[in-house]
Parts: C-alpha cells; sequence; structure tokens
C-alpha cells in the first residue's frame, strides 16, 4: 500500500467548494446531550483553517454515534455546530438534510471562506452502504474532497471512500500525519522497532501480530490475550483469560518469531487475582506469581514488576515503538499498575512512538503522557487495521504523491 497521499497543500483549493470529511462523532451526556469532550472539533479546526484562509468554501460532513440509517432527533450534529463555529470564531452555516434540497441550495450558495456542516451522514442507510448515488450526490455539491477523518478510514462508506470515485481526492492535516508517521513505521522503520501488545483477546489481533512480526525486532505481548501465549508454552494459567481455539496460533507465533530472529517477550511474572473485580474498579486483593506458577484458582489480572522492568529494557533502547492495548485490566486502579510502567518506558523512548487509540491512549492520556509520545492516534479501529497491514479504503482512494 502506497502511504505517500496528497495532502491539502499539494493542491489548489482557492475559489473551489471542498467537501471535507471530518470526524465529528463526539461523546455526548447521554441525559443532557451536552458534548462531554470536543477534543475531535479542536482536533478538525487547523485543516479547516487552512481550505477557508486559502479561499476554499468548506462543506464539511460527518457521523455521530449509530443512527443506523434513521433520523434521530438527539444524535444530531447541531451542538457541533455551536461549537464548532464558537472555535472558528465565524458562522457554520447548518444544513437540515444531508444530499436534500436545504444542502444542495445552501452548498450552492457558498462563498470562499464560508463553511457550512452537512446533517448527521449516517441518517441516511446509503452512507454506510457506499451507494454510490449518495457518494455522487454528496460528491455534485463539491469540486474537491478532503479526507480528515482518520477514525473512520478502515471503513468503505460513501463519505470515506466512495466519493473519491468523482472528485480529486487528498488528504487533510490530521489524516496525512497519521499516515505519514504510521505508514513510515510499518514501511521503513527506525530500528529497533519495538510492538507492544496488550489487550483483551488474542483473536482482535490475529493478524496484527501476524503481520508486525514481519517487520519487529521485538514484540512484547502483554494484558489478557497474554495467557493464551502462556498456555501454549505449557504453563498452567488458572482461571486467567483463555482463547483455546488459538493455541496453535499462539504456537505458530512463538514459531514463526524464532525463524525470524524477532524477540518475543510473554510475562515472567503476573499480578493473579481469585476474582474479576465487581465493579471493575472495586479494591481487589492481588499476589504476584512467576508467569509458570499461576495457582489453578487465580485470574492473570496484570503484569508483575519483573515482567513491567523487562519491557521497560526493550522498549528504552527503541527508535520505533508502536503500542495498542493495555497491559491490565487497567480500569481498575489497583491493576493498573503494568499498563503505567509500559507507559512511563514509552513516554521515555526518545525514539519515535506511537501508540494506538482506544484503550492504550486513554492510559496514555490518563497519566498526563500525552505529550511525551510521538503520536497518539485518533482511530482505534482504523489504527488496529493498520497495523494489520489491511489497505485502508479511505486512504487508498487519495490521490498519490
Ligand atoms: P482491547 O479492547 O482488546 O484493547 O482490550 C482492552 C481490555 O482488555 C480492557 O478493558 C482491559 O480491562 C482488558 N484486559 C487487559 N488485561 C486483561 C486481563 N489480564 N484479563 C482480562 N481482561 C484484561
Amino acid at each position: 500500500m502506497n502511504y505517500n497521499k496528497k495532502s491539502v497543500k499539494d493542491i489548489d483549493v482557492k475559489g473551489k467548494k471542498v467537501l471535507l470529511r471530518c470526524d465529528f462523532n463526539v461523546p455526548l451526556d447521554k441525559k443532557t446531550k451536552e458534548i462531554t469532550s470536543d477534543k475531535r472539533i479542536v482536533a478538525a479546526v487547523p485543516t479547516i483553517k487552512y481550505l477557508l484562509e486559502n479561499g476554499a468554501a468548506v462543506i464539511a460532513c460527518s457521523h455521530l454515534g449509530k443512527p443506523k440509517g434513521e433520523w434521530k432527533e438527539d444524535l444530531s450534529l447541531a451542538p457541533v455546530v455551536k461549537r464548532l463555529s464558537e472555535y472558528l470564531g465565524q458562522e457554520v452555516i447548518f444544513a437540515k438534510d444531508i444530499i436534500g434540497d436545504d444542502a444542495k441550495a445552501k452548498a450552492a450558495a457558498l462563498q470562499p471562506g464560508q463553511i457550512m456542516l452537512l446533517e448527521n451522514l449516517r441518517f441516511d442507510k446509503r452512507e454506510e452502504k457506499n451507494d454510490p448515488e449518495f457518494a455522487k450526490a454528496l460528491a455534485d455539491m463539491a469540486e474537491v474532497y478532503v479526507s480528515d477523518a482518520f477514525g473512520t478510514v478502515h471503513r468503505a462508506h460513501a463519505s470515506t471512500a466512495g466519493v473519491a470515485a468523482y472528485l480529486p481526492a487528498v488528504s487533510g492535516f490530521l489524516v496525512e500525519k497519521e499516515v505519514g508517521i504510521m505508514g513510515k513505521a510499518l514501511a521503513d522503520p527506525d530500528r529497533p522497532f519495538v510492538a507492544i501488545l496488550g489487550g483483551a483477546k488474542v483473536s482482535d489481533k490475529l493478524n496484527v501480530i501476524n503481520n508486525l512480526l514481519e517487520k519487529v525486532d521485538t514484540i512484547i505481548i502483554g494484558g489478557g490475550m497474554a495467557y493464551t501465549f502462556l498456555a501454549a508454552k505449557g504453563y498452567e494459567i488458572g482461571t486467567s483469560l483463555f482463547d483455546a481455539e488459538k493455541v496453535d496460533y499462539c504456537k505458530d507465533m512463538m514459531a514463526k518469531a524464532e525463524a525470524k530472529g524477532v524477540k518475543l517477550l510473554l510475562p515472567i511474572d503476573t499480578v493473579v487475582t481469585k476474582e474479576f473485580p465487581d465493579p471493575i474498579n472495586a479494591p481487589i486483593e492481588t499476589k504476584t506469581v512467576e508467569s509458570s506458577a499461576i495457582p489453578a484458582d487465580m485470574m492473570g489480572m496484570d503484569i508483575g514488576e519483573k515482567t513491567a522492568a523487562l519491557f521497560a529494557d526493550a522498549i528504552k533502547t527503541a527508535k520505533t515503538v508502536v503500542w495498542n492495548g493495555p497491559m491490565g485490566v487497567f480500569e481498575n486502579p489497583t491493576l493498573a499498575k503494568g499498563t503505567k510502567l509500559v507507559a512511563e518506558a514509552v513516554a521515555a523512548c526518545e525514539g519515535t512512538t506511537i501508540v494506538g487509540g482506544g484503550d492504550s491512549a486513554a492510559a496514555v492520556e490518563q497519566l498526563g503522557f500525552e505529550s511525551k509520545i510521538t503520536h497518539v492516534s485518533t482511530g482505534g479501529g482504523a489504527s488496529l487495521e493498520f497495523l494489520e497491514g489491511i489497505e485502508l479504503p479511505g486512504v487508498a482512494c487519495l490521490l498519490d504523491r
């Protein structure tokens, strides 16, 4: 896959109508419907400002939540319009529909330097189906397409990929940064290249492990998924998370690592508990045991300190680090220590450090290490598919440089 894609800076946008796919999928308070974090709106501002300042008329669009093709007032993008206009210091014109008469009329009348927002794309079921007519109707309002919603580039939807069949397509600054940094890590990494994988299930990361083994010097496996690997080594893992169907896969991956000369590090000690905390942040009694000596009636819930030191040692000298997934049940403060120590090691690493979206990104933010990481990805699913080496439809559709 070619990661060298044209961005807004590679084309002339002056006097052009630009269809800009943003990620305004912001979290809303369940009761008040207020925006609880406007990070994604703030993140979209640089590309929007660049386009407006360079004489484009911007037709922004996004999805919000999961309306599943139905018109749901509580998932209207209206709250985003208000917040975005505050950040831009100018009016954001709001269309009452997506490709209907109101959107078309407002798009036709839009002047350079003005911005409008279409209603929630997923109010129309044709968006997620990548319906060509729907994509064409979106494209017909504009002359250029800019993709700046990294969180959805792994989806072939009308607004993320379909429209590129009808318009010259380039990336905005967010997508450019994600694709540039992650693309370099996968295609031409500075070495040693260390990947850290954690999280609950082996099955979620099967292809990621397989693909990364082709590229990395060291692969570190922690979190719930480590126990199936430990079981595959013949260890007693007690009542830890276990995926019986993936034991052979884990054996294959360990053999592949050995054949390729890739170091595969697993937890050497483990924090165990009698049961899963309920609620998840409830106080819990723990003890630390060797990974080869997990009691039959206990479950592994975090990496131990010896493991954290082993992992930190490998991370310290890395020139490229990619991290996806927590090292334990980090939602519980007692079981968050391993994730915290790994986050510290990644933050202290002087190489390029990339943290995949989702839980590991949340952990890094919670701990206040975000500014010490080269890049915290905004897309959980997208960054995982990136690491799997899968072609991302929303990136593949952009013009090559
Ligand atoms: P993922 O979505 O695959 O990144 O998994 C994240 C989830 O994995 C978090 O909710 C963690 O609580 C959970 N997790 C991490 N380690 C363990 C473990 N040892 N046992 C059970 N769940 C775990």
